[in-house]
């Protein structure tokens, strides 16, 4: 049995993970300031005697011992990412460190969850691990894309300097029950609106597209790399190829909600990335990884997850 620390375990993708690494039969401490996260993403764990709960901001050093790190804390929507852009860089780049820092004291493997944000707006399409992206370095989405490039140059260096066994992971779009419904993101967006028969609001004309990922797809991707063969460092895509524009997004949930909510147009967001697509190519061939879930069977759990909330 390992003892495991998974930062940012109340938010979404996070509580999904304390259910995988518990339901293999390991011990979790969930460590969360409850920026994004909720209690309730995790209610169901705190009566099960392997799980553990601190309330902790990661900005901040970190004694605990465990036998392995994941690495998720970090707000990922870009409505709350860029409402405190300062801390959202402080989380990446000094969480980076003091995580890092706590795996090299106990010589452990360390996770990170770093993004397709790294690709920025990508002149290159679709986006394999080896291309270096087009980030802006003051725009309003830099204090996440450039605090994320930053955490994956730290996890490199103190791989190097320090010996440190790390896993990084590149996640690209993932969407599924318990994101928040204030989330902003866009598929909670028009699932959420389009129950409630609200618009949908499309941000510029609708033509961008996303790659979506099932989030039992990333679990299982994530579980794969931090298990994956010594000296398999990442950094490696991890996310579901099937490319969509925002448009057939909306028009696929009207569709499946039964919704009779209208489209809403309104201005493309500054640096908001045109187009994403993994190549997964050295996830399929190092983690025997590829998803499973395709963009309607997903969906129609994620409206059900949505249905039942706000009913
Ligand atoms: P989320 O916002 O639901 O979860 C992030 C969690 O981190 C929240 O519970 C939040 O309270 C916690 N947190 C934030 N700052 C913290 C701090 N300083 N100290 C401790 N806890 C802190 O987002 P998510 O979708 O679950 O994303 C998890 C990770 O995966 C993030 O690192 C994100 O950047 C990365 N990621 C997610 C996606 C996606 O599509 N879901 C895509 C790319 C990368
Ligand atoms: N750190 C931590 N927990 C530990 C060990 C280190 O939170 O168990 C933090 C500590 O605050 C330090 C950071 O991680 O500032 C980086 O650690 P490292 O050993 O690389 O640097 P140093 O201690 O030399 O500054
Ligand atoms: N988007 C949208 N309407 C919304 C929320 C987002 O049209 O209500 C667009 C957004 O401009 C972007 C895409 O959907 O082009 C994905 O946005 P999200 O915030 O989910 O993630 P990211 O931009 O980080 O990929």
């Amino acid at each position: 049995m390992k003892r495991i620390l998974v930062t940012g375990g109340a938010g979404f993708l996070g509580s999904h993970l304390c259910d995988k690494l518990l339901a293999e039969g390991n011990e979790v401490l969930c460590v969360d300031n409850f920026y994004t996260g909720r209690k309730s993403n995790i209610h169901h764990l705190m009566d099960n005697k392997n799980f553990e709960f601190l309330r902790h901001d990661i900005t901040f050093p970190l004694y605990a011992e465990v036998d392995e790190i994941y690495n998720l804390a970090c707000p990922a929507s870009p409505v709350h990412y860029q409402f405190d852009p300062v801390q959202t860089t402080k989380t990446s780049v000094l969480g980076a460190i003091n995580m890092l820092g706590l795996a090299k004291r106990l010589k452990i493997k360390i996770l990170q969850a770093s993004t397709s944000e790294v690709y920025g707006d990508p002149e290159v399409h679709p986006q394999p691990e080896s291309y270096k992206g087009s980030v802006s370095t003051t725009g309003i989405r830099a204090c996440y894309d450039e605090g994320k490039r930053c955490a994956e140059t730290l996890f490199f260096d103190y791989h190097r300097q320090h010996g440190v066994d790390i896993k990084v992971m590149r996640i690209f779009n993932t969407y599924g029950p318990r994101m928040n419904p204030n989330d902003g993101r866009v598929v909670s967006n028009f699932i959420v609106q389009a129950l409630k028969g609200e618009d949908i609001t499309i941000f510029g004309d609708g033509s961008q597209t996303r790659s979506f990922c099932y989030v039992d797809d990333n679990i299982e991707g994530m579980y794969s790399l931090m298990n994956s063969r010594d000296g398999f460092t990442g950094p490696v895509n991890i996310g579901n190829p099937g490319e969509f524009t925002m448009l057939q997004l909306a028009e696929l949930v009207i569709k499946m909600t039964g919704s009779t909510s209208k489209m809403r147009f309104s201005p493309l967001p500054q640096d908001d990335p045109l187009q994403r697509q993994p190549v997964i190519d050295l996830a399929k061939k190092e983690l025997g990884w590829e998803p499973k879930v395709d963009l309607t069977s997903g969906l129609e759990k994620t409206i059900f997850y949505f249905r039942e909330l706000i009913d």
